[in-house]
């Protein structure tokens, strides 16, 4: 049976609507302050993205647009991690090559930064992959700043401790409109209203359902994920494992690089996967099980059915980077996330009191404790 949500108090200094990473990193951010926080979330735990991904805060390889973000985002995971007990590992990532295509990009990019990336040969691929690195492949490039938590209890974990330190959480309090009013902002929910100095809005892909017209100016979409969670291989790998279709969608190696020559070789060797807009991406739960991702897809509503077609896609591609027998599916699912042609990340204020913030690049994971530090930065 459902227990009864915890009471919605009437006022607070900061009311932070969404449980997600993204709101509960500005939960945290904000108690460490001394404000009184409460949190309200339409769900009964985190369901959203937060806790549908792959646990890979990708920090080395965000854009020069993103990187101090990013890196104060690993700064904020990290202190995260030290207050709660909540696991975040400096595991790095590792970028598999198979193709001469793959290396070129690699190697310009550990050229150009040689303090963040350092290139791996095959031999130090089997170091990395504890034995499971496939036969085809050549080499790899380890992304040094790179953080892995487990995206299934980080979230619940870090609204426990929340719950636990003095912050209510209010789950199942749907949200339902925001307005200024004489002493501040007034949010009201399918339970009651609150009233805050200030109201940090992390809602995430539903941003369009309380404030259209942002979303609208900000062309906000919803881009939908195919996911699966593979039977452990054995052994444990503790990097995130990324691969040449990462190397198209992670910014900063089109900095250093010249990416045609790769995706031309990606359209004659992997057109399954270009047509799925995949990056082709691995991580390992503490169980050993592997989450494997990911298909890209973009509308106002996606697409509700998973493609038996993409998953093959995305494992066919798989078996040649392991060197393992086939993994059972153990679970599929679909992930979705708020996507902008026009911006990385909507950080908007409506009025003074009210602050929206939305990922909208599919990096929320990475940039969620860097965007709390900048809506309230330490004194
Ligand atoms: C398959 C997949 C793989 C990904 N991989 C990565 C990755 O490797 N690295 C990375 O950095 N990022 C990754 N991302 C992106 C990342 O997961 C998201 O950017 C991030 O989780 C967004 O966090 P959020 O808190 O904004 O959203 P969510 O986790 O979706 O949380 C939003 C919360 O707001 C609540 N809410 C919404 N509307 C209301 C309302 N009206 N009232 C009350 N509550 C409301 C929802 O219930 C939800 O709990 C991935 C995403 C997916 C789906």
């Amino acid at each position: 049976m459902l227990s009864s949500p915890t009471l919605l108090p009437s006022a607070a200094d900061v009311v932070v609507v969404g449980a997600g990473i993204v709101g509960l990193a500005h939960a945290f951010e904000a108690h460490r302050q001394g404000r009184s926080v409460v949190v309200l979330d339409r769900d009964a735990r985190p369901a959203g993205a937060s806790i549908r991904n792959f646990g890979h805060a990708c920090v080395t390889a965000q854009p020069e647009s993103l990187r101090d973000l990013a890196r104060s985002s690993r700064e904020g995971w990290l202190t995260m991690s030290r207050r709660t007990g909540i696991p975040v590992d400096e595991a790095g990532a590792v970028v598999l090559a198979g193709d001469r295509a793959d290396l070129d990009v690699l190697e310009a990019f550990a050229a150009a930064r040689p303090g963040d990336a350092t290139l791996l040969d095959r031999s130090d691929l089997d170091d990395e992959l504890a034995g499971l690195a496939g036969e085809q492949l050549r080499g790899g490039l380890r992304l040094r700043h790179d953080l892995r938590v487990d995206p299934r209890t980080t979230a619940p974990r870090l609204a426990g401790w929340l719950e636990a330190a003095g912050v209510p959480i209010c789950w199942r309090h749907n949200v339902i409109g925001v307005q200024a009013d004489s002493i501040g902002t007034r949010v009201d929910t399918n339970r009651g209203t609150i009233r805050a100095e200030q109201v940090v809005l992390c809602s995430g892909h539903d941003l369009d359902h309380l404030f259209p017209a942002v979303a609208d100016e900000h062309r906000v979409e919803r881009c939908s994920l195919q996911m699966t969670r593979l039977a452990a291989p054995g052994p444990q790998v503790r990097p995130a494992l990324l691969t040449a279709t990462s190397v198209l969608r992670y910014g900063a190696f089109g900095e250093v690089a010249d990416l045609a020559p790769l995706r031309r070789h990606l359209e004659s060797t992997a057109p399954g996967l270009l047509a799925a807009q995949a990056n082709l991406m691995l991580t390992q739960l503490p169980d050993g099980t592997l989450l494997v991702g990911d298909s890209h897809d973009y509308a106002a509503t996606p697409e509700p059915f998973l493609s038996a077609a993409v998953e093959h896609q995305l494992h066919t591609a798989l078996a040649r980077l392991l060197k393992t027998a086939a993994l059972p599916v153990l679970e599929r699912w679909q992930g979705v996330y708020a996507s902008s042609p026009a911006t990385d990340v909507l950080d908007v204020e409506p009025w003074p009191g009210l602050r929206v913030i939305t990922v909208t690049s599919g990096v929320g994971m990475t940039l969620s404790f860097g965007l709390a530090r900048r809506t309230f930065p330490r004194p």
